[in-house]
């Protein structure tokens, strides 16, 4: 159905009905003033045009009431993280009770853990992804030996088969049938950063409860990138970072959710502060901790209100498009791109991604032959922006609140030149 020609691909911009929103982001250009083809959302999202003035507005209201601006401003700073609690948590799948904005995305997913890892005697083991994200590997190894046990037999990895690239659920299933007693906890990516694999987190859910485990799920790659139904689901807890494709600025904050069903559980052992302390009296001070119900329960201090703005701004482009139009037009738009890259004929590169779109956001992962990295260094030389992730995978990812059609062309034309 889909024409390899730029006739084609600029008549697919001319029928998107969301084309308009390209027009609404900073584009980084060359030195000759030619933009870039960024296909690195899935690393750092683009900056919305308005991020500047939703800051500008807490800049002004701090200039003119100071303190009292927790109160006064035009958005009081004082429940400013209320503000992003529901589209945040239609962003997700989530109820508001089961959402908030707090912290980076590595810190949230230890307080986490702190509540939902406890480890006993014999269940005590935990299981990620063979190719989990760096940073998530290191807080579970850390939190097992925080815990006592050792990091190497404590942790369990689901790994694709011999000569294979993607997880396969049945494998996940037999590794938790089969050793499930021993496993407190399961911390999966939900889609893969690597392989850009797009796991079905309830049936991730449903096997790990099979056996008592606990489930957590790393949206990082998720949020605003596929719809992930995370109530529905009914994993216990998940986190994500907002500058992904979320689009809220470099090292933004991050989101947190924790299933309804643990909302009112005051038992869960927690971290506390002031800001996960009863809203009616934490101004009381000298009070008794008394711990908020649902995810803002988890929260330890008074958030920065500079990066919640960035992060509103962002959060209003998604309110108003929705995650059901931007997740059509990525569906057509990696669509567009999988076809392309099919049409160039080399041995030297292969998607590794799954082609099913039910398995897959927007990244399609590309893998070079003898780990030839040259090929990623000529597109950045080209303007193409893509990312290298060792051991040899080129990352790509169109992002359908910005990229076009006319992109993801030229994008293949280059490729197939250099290649
Ligand atoms: C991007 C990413 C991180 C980064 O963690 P920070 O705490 O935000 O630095 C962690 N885990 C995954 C899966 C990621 O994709």
């Amino acid at each position: 159905m889909y024409k390899p020609t730029l006739d084609y691909a600029q008549q697919l911009d001319k029928e998107d009905k969301l084309a308009h929103l390209r027009a609404q982001f900073h584009i980084p250009k060359d030195k000759e003033g030619n933009d870039w083809l960024y296909f690195t959302g899935n690393s750092l999202g683009l900056q919305p045009k308005q991020t500047q003035q939703y800051i500008q507005q807490e800049l002004d209201d701090w200039a003119k009431y100071g303190v009292e601006g927790h109160f006064e401003a035009r958005n009081p700073w004082m429940p400013y993280h209320e503000f992003l609690t529901n589209s945040m948590a239609k962003i997700v799948g989530a109820k508001p009770l089961e959402v908030v904005v707090m912290n980076t995305l590595t810190t949230n997913l230890h307080l986490l853990m702190v509540s939902f890892y406890q480890p006993t005697k014999t269940k005590y083991k935990i299981v990620i992804e063979s190719d989990a994200f760096p940073s998530d590997r290191y807080a579970v190894q850390s939190q097992l030996k925080f815990h006592g046990s050792d990091a190497e037999d404590g942790l369990i990895e689901w790994k694709p088969r011999e000569g294979e690239e993607l997880l396969r659920i049945e494998d996940l299933e037999k590794i938790v049938d089969e050793q499930g007693d021993e496993i407190a906890l399961l911390l999966i990516g939900g889609v893969n950063y690597y392989t850009g694999q797009y796991l079905d987190i309830k049936r991730i859910a449903e096997i790990g409860h099979a056996k008592n485990c606990i489930v957590g799920i790393d949206l990082a790659h998720g949020a605003g990138n596929i719809s992930p139904e995370l109530h529905e689901s009914g994993v216990d807890f998940a986190a994500w970072c907002t500058y992904k494709y979320l689009n809220s600025g470099p090292g933004s904050l991050a989101g947190l959710f924790v299933h309804e069903k643990h909302a009112h559980n005051k038992d869960l052992p927690r971290f506390a502060g002031w800001w996960n302390h009863n809203k009616e009296t934490r101004f009381n001070m000298r009070q008794p901790f008394d711990v908020m119900p649902g995810a803002e329960g988890w929260q330890l201090s008074n958030p920065p209100i500079l990066s919640m703005a960035a992060i509103r701004a962002s959060l209003d482009m998604f309110e108003e498009v929705g995650m059901e139009a931007l997740r059509a037009k990525s569906e057509k738009l990696t669509g567009y791109f999988e076809y392309l890259i099919n049409q160039i004929d080399t041995a030297s590169i292969k998607i590794i991604t799954p082609s099913n779109p039910k398995e897959r956001g927007c990244q399609l992962s590309i893998q070079v032959k003898n780990a030839d990295k040259s090929l990623h260094k000529k597109l950045t030389e080209n303007n193409i922006i893509t990312d290298w992730r060792e051991p040899d995978v080129i990352r790509c990812a169109p992002v359908p609140m910005y990229n076009s059609f006319e992109d993801v062309y030229r994008m293949v034309e280059t490729l197939k030149t250099l290649l």
